[in-house]
């Protein structure tokens, strides 16, 4: 295989491709950001790539160049175990990407949060670029007040003024984020860029909402399948999925009293497929148990195998 060319008739065409962190605090508009990026065509697909442990949130293709989108959740001050957790999955996810894209709030500035953020970013060992977003709310002056701070913080590569809502200079980034990325193959055909890994994207957002409401308490062997994704007439989709838990304690865990954890579950990743999809989104959660007889040896002693040993 030739690494990074493309084009038919002999031609031969230098691609790029590269993964791009974004960084900030919660509400800075990374998701806004993510879905302007990559635009109409929804393109988004699940984690399948093995270099980075951070969650793709959409890949935006720009001529020849491929640039895959890493969310980074909840970089915040982790209190919890799992938010720790998880705030170093983020933070792994930062280190392994090509390039590093820290966003503001403008309105916000540099806060605390952001601070700390900006702290950590300093060790990060990668290209960084500083995107003010939010420009639609504040003045100009206080912007480039705000830009010189940020820059006097942190030596970032590039500075960009946004507005991911409205795609006010979205263009610009995505060009320049197509220039930095590094040389290389897609790591995604261009025909895969598409609808088919909804449904393992949105298997992943339920189960990284159980994540977050069960903490300590969580099933880790937990698994969630999509069963059904239909696009309906009147342009909403309906999506069926299941949770399989490995022992009826966990499925009331995860059901909660009177069926509030569920339905709390449910509710945070409807939003959050409906924010994606930018389709108003039905789903429909089930909780099962699966015994797991692969994995446990006292199930095959019970009936008389021998476990295997591989
Ligand atoms: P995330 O938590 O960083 O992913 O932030 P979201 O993308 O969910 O955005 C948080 C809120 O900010 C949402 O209500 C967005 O509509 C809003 N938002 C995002 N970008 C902009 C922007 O450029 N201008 C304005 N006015 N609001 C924005
Ligand atoms: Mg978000």
């Amino acid at each position: 295989m030739t690494d990074g060319e493309l084009g038919g008739d002999g031609a031969k065409v230098e691609t790029r491709c590269g993964f791009v962190a974004l960084i900030g605090a919660p509400n800075v508009g990374k998701s806004t950001l993510v879905n302007a990026l990559v635009g109409s065509k929804v393109t988004i697909v699940s984690r399948k790539v093995q270099t980075t442990r951070a969650l793709i949130r959409g890949i935006a293709m720009v001529d020849y160049a491929q640039i895959i989108l890493v969310d980074t959740p909840g970089i915040f001050a982790p209190k919890r175990r799992l938010d720790r957790a998880m705030v170093s999955t983020a933070w792994s996810g930062a280190h392994d990407a090509d390039l590093v894209c820290v966003l503001l709030d403008a309105k916000v500035g540099l806060d605390d949060e952001a601070e700390s953020i900006f702290g950590k970013v300093r060790s990060v060992d990668r290209e960084k670029i500083l995107v003010l977003n939010k420009i639609d709310l504040v003045a100009r002056e206080g912007l480039l007040a705000l830009a010189k701070l940020a820059n006097d913080r942190l030596g970032f590569a590039e500075t960009f003024m946004i507005s991911a809502l409205s795609g006010d200079g979205v263009d610009d980034l995505r060009s320049a984020l197509a220039k930095e990325v590094p040389a290389g193959p897609f790591l995604y055909p261009e025909d895969q860029v598409s609808d088919a890994p909804m449904r393992q994207l949105a298997a992943e957002i339920t189960r990284e909402k159980i994540f977050r409401q069960l903490h300590q308490e969580l099933p880790y062997q937990s698994t969630v399948e999509t069963d059904g994704f239909t696009e309906r007439k009147d342009g909403s989709i309906r999506i069926e999925q299941t949770i399989f838990v490995e022992r009826e304690s966990q499925r009331k865990i995860v059901l909660g009293k009177n069926g509030a954890t569920i339905k709390s579950i449910g509710a945070e990743a409807r939003k959050e497929l409906s924010e994606i999809t930018g389709q108003p989104v039905h789903l429909f959660l089930f909780v099962k148990v699966r015994e797991n007889w692969g994995d446990d040896p006292d199930r095959y002693r019970g009936i008389g195998l021998q476990f295997p040993k591989e």
